[in-house]
């Protein structure tokens, strides 16, 4: 589970359409980065995926399945929002829990399930804790962990690692390469970070104006990219 497709997709605001005609294969289990310029359309293309945007034409098929008219909630997917979206009064265990108390989960299971989460994500020690007494990283994981316990069939990430420091970044970066060998779900993640989609990609969709220029492996997109915006953004040497 986890395959997402676009068809036609388009979204327009006050009627500029920001997002062009666009077609995407997401397969199940793929990690694909959608990088471009600030501006260009990423956060967009996620929030339609996740439901929080109607599209304005087109379909977004989520397992074969038309999303186009399944609200959020019930989509499957999970946003993985920057680190300062967690609760600053829960504890670490209570930020966790939140999508699950909120599903109404009864109290035994939502409490296997955080643990399963904090062992995952080397939170185990922190669950007490709360926000504020965590460093960035350890924020950045309890908002994965908040995603993790709903058991998505895809993770959305727009650009959640942007207010980390670098040294953190790499550092957060291996860790959620990790965490999808590990899981081995689909993430969408969001970057303007050339380094970050070439590290972590195991597709790219090279977005600009609302369109996709390219998609391919990093690779592809090092060897053959298919105009100047590719090359540049990529850093390819053509
Ligand atoms: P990115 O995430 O690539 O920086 P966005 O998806 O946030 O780009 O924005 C794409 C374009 O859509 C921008 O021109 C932005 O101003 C516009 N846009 C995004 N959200 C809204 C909105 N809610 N209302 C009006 N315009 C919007
Ligand atoms: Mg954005």
């Amino acid at each position: 589970m986890g395959q997402i497709i676009l068809k036609d997709v388009t979204k327009s605001f006050g009627g500029v359409e920001v997002i062009k005609p666009l077609n995407l294969e997401i397969e199940d289990g793929e990690f694909v980065v959608f990088v471009g310029p600030s501006g260009c359309g990423k956060s967009t293309l996620l929030r339609l995926i996740a439901g929080l945007e109607d599209v304005t034409s087109g379909q977004i098929l989520i397992d074969g399945q038309d999303a186009t008219a399944t609200p959020p909630a019930r989509r499957k997917l999970a946003m993985v929002f920057q680190s300062y979206a967690l609760y600053p009064h829960m504890t670490v265990a209570k930020n966790i829990a939140f999508p699950l108390r909120m599903a109404k989960m009864d109290r035994k299971t939502i409490d296997a399930k955080v643990r399963q989460a904090a062992a995952t994500l080397n939170l185990t020690d922190y669950l007490h804790r709360r926000p504020g007494q965590l460093s960035g990283g350890q924020r950045q994981r309890v908002a994965i962990g908040r995603a993790i316990v709903r058991e998505p069939a895809a993770f959305l990430f727009d650009e959640p690692l942007s207010n980390l420091d670098a040294a953190l970044r790499v550092n957060m970066r291996l860790e959620i390469s990790q965490l999808h060998n590990d899981l081995e779900t689909t993430m969408i993640y969001v970057t303007h970070d050339q380094v970050e989609a070439m590290t972590m990609a195991d597709k790219i969709v090279v977005l600009s104006a609302g369109q996709i220029e390219q998609v391919g492996s990093p690779l592809d997109l090092y060897r053959n990219p298919r105009n100047k915006f590719v090359a540049g953004f990529i850093g390819s040497p053509k």
